[in-house]
């Protein structure tokens, strides 16, 4: 089944710069789909596409049935509730525990203390954290940082997990434990996961889908791709 269609997609910033020529793309529910290409390839802008942070000049990108293109302002919440994001740089509520940051989440849309609770151990577990819950963020080491925002990405139970360049800023062993985490949710919850990212190794390790962009156009799109050594 189909999770994201995008279709004849285009992005011109304000300033003239094209970042995507007419991309189309389909994703089904429970792929793991890797983007890569050069810096200013157009990988950001794709993936903020996608959680509304940016809106195509023209094309439709449909998610879960919603034509995020179009979505108004005032119904994004719907969109950010069916995805979670993590970043490069964690973006953690620093004067919060990581139980807090996870459970942060679920508070905002009401739900009730006894169900926050079982949903933020649950996902604590998985990523392999259960130990750290009454810490602070600046007591974490980054691989620890970035499970909690894993954690936080995924407690509302999303379809899409959308991550931009979550290892960027860790050492390589962890940047693999990191990895391992994303395979777990994708095989163990079915969750579909979009990574950018220019790690060599993880990409050339992990096998699986690889869309290459290449001065804002899709190069290549493998289903058990490697890094392509041309034009990077
Ligand atoms: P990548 O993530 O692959 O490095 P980006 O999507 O960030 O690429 O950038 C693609 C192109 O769009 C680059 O030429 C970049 O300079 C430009 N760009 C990105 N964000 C903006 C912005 N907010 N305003 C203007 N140009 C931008």
């Amino acid at each position: 089944m189909e999770l994201i269609r995008v279709i004849n997609v285009e992005k011109q910033y304000k300033n003239g710069v094209t970042a995507l020529y007419n991309l189309n793309l389909s994703i089904k529910k429970g792929e793991f789909v890797f983007v890569i290409g050069a810096s200013g390839s157009g990988k950001s802008t794709l993936i903020k596409m996608m959680y509304r942070e940016e809106k195509p000049t023209k094309g439709q990108i449909i998610i879960g049935g919603i034509n995020v293109a179009k979505l108004r302002n005032g119904k994004v919440y719907k969109l950010r509730r069916k995805l979670g994001v993590v970043f490069q740089d964690f973006k953690l509520l620093p004067k919060l525990n990581v139980y807090e940051n996870v459970a942060f989440a679920l508070e905002v849309i009401g739900m009730n203390k006894a169900d926050i609770r079982a949903r933020v151990i649950k996902v604590l577990k998985l990523v392999g954290l259960k130990e750290k819950v009454r810490s602070y963020p600046d007591q974490l080491s980054g691989g620890e940082q970035q499970r909690v925002a894993i954690a936080r990405a995924i407690v509302n139970d999303p379809k899409l997990l959308i991550c931009d360049e979550p290892t960027g800023n860790l050492d390589p062993v962890t940047s693999m434990e990191i990895m391992q985490v994303l395979e777990t949710i994708n095989r163990k919850l079915g969750t579909t996961i979009i990574m950018a990212t220019h790690d060599r190794d993880i990409v050339n390790k992990l096998k699986k889908r690889v869309i290459m962009l290449d001065s804002g156009q899709l190069k290549n799109d493998y289903m058990e791709g490697a890094f392509s050594y041309e034009g990077i």
